[in-house]
């Protein structure tokens, strides 16, 4: 980790020009990019070859013939449309959204591959969810008889994907009511189970028992459900965990998110499949100024220089998803080296130490992704943060624009 405490030498790296001091003479780092596509000055890229590139390669390490590509919380961040689009273009058969309305934003955009909506809406949610061709998942007696009356009133019975619980205790039916589920399934003319499907809990951590028991338990589900007469046609556990690294539960489609946009369910887990992050973001320096020894920067003054160091501002904050926890912590990328975050995040700004770096206001800051060679990742984002690259890049804010890099098709 670069020091932050404005004195030595200068931060980080090793480019040439690092030791220049600043003369007045506004040389600059560099602007790698194109022009920002916004009027503030930071925006994300989405490499949509990579999102594509990703999901073919799940595809082909899948033992399960099929692959449903999770696509919830505007694709991880990542734009639900765009995203959706790429991952279909990589070989996904099926796509899974959280949300009714992430579902009917997907067909308004003319998607028309089968999606899975993975919680029931609300009982008066449930028309919408037909209307636009969604498949519902369903877990509870009160949405199965709502779907059970709207498939008989239109003649043609509701496709579900039946969600059992295995041991996450968050959604699905828990097994001392399967029998129960069956019973209220076969009498409900009006409704088909399609599927059958599980959520794992800790498959993120390779040497946890609990997920060969969840496995166990899903398959007593199965085998119940078949002795039942309930025989669906497609069965579907594995999360990104479980797809990287159990192939053992992948039954005929796994259901991979994080890893689709390439990053690691957890660190390490790879199942020796390579991935390419999809999303990179950028800003440019909206100011740079020297400070004098002693001088604070930010709200509450709680980061100052002891020398003479100079500062820029970069124009993203935490109204942005740059965490205020990243307030005196964590580092971007400006000119391939490492700048450490100084003072307290603001909400539309903060400030970056850039010591005696050339800088000028207009070049690019990195704050995810790749500049010189140098890489910041989501990944030390949530070590900085104490938690997980998903909520990293789920945190990027609405109103940073997403430009798009490539067809992905
Ligand atoms: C989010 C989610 C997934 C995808 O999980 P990743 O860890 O991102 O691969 C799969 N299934 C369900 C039910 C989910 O909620």
């Amino acid at each position: 980790m670069t020091d932050q405490t404005g004195s030595s030498s200068p931060t980080g790296g090793s480019r040439p020009n690092q030791t220049r001091l600043l003369d007045g003479e506004p040389h600059g780092v560099r602007g790698a990019r194109g022009e920002p596509p916004g009027l503030r000055p930071t925006w994300v890229e989405v490499d949509l070859d990579a999102l594509r590139d990703n999901v073919a390669a799940l595809k082909a390490h899948a033992v399960a013939p099929r692959l449903m590509a999770v696509v919830k919380a505007d694709g991880y961040g990542h734009g639900l449309v765009p995203s959706a689009r790429a991952a279909l273009a990589g070989g996904a058969d099926w796509l899974a959204v959280a949300l009714a309305e992430e579902g009917v934003a997907l067909r308004e955009a003319g998607i028309d591959a089968p999606v899975l909506v993975m919680a029931e809406p609300p009982v008066p949610s449930a028309h919408a969810l037909l209307d636009h061709g969604l498949t519902p998942a369903a877990y509870t007696p009160r949405f199965v008889a709502t779907l059970d009356r709207l498939g008989r009133e239109r003649g043609r019975p509701v496709a579900v994907h039946l969600k059992l619980d295995t041991g996450m205790r968050r959604l699905g039916v828990p097994p001392a009511d399967w029998e129960d589920a069956c019973r209220v399934l076969r009498s409900s003319s009006g409704v088909r189970v399609e599927a059958v499907w599980s959520h794992l809990a800790v498959a993120d951590e390779p040497d946890h028992p609990f997920t060969t028991e969840q496995g166990e338990v899903f398959a007593r589900g199965l085998e119940l459900l078949r002795a039942q007469g309930l025989a669906p046609d497609l069965v579907h556990l594995c999360n990104s965990a479980g797809t990287l690294i159990r192939p053992d539960l992948h039954y005929d489609m796994v259901r991979p998110g994080i890893s689709v946009y390439g990053l690691e369910p957890a660190s390490g887990v790879t199942g020796g499949v390579t991935l390419r992050p999809a999303l990179a973001w950028y800003a440019r320096l909206s100011l740079v100024k020297r400070l004098a020894e002693g001088e604070a920067v930010s709200y509450g003054l709680r980061w100052s220089a002891s020398e003479p160091v100079t500062v820029g501002t970069v124009p993203a904050g935490y109204a942005d998803g740059v965490r205020r926890a990243l307030s005196n912590q964590g580092t971007v990328l400006v000119g391939g080296l490492r700048i450490p975050v100084v003072g307290t995040v603001c909400m539309d700004q903060f400030m970056v130490l850039l010591r005696d770096l050339p800088a000028v206001a207009g070049d690019e800051v990195c704050l995810i992704g790749e500049q010189d060679g140098v890489r910041v990742t989501a990944d030390d984002w949530a070590a900085w943060l104490g938690t997980i690259n998903y909520e990293v890049v789920c945190g990027i804010g609405a109103r940073v624009p997403r430009v798009y890099l490539g067809g992905g098709s």
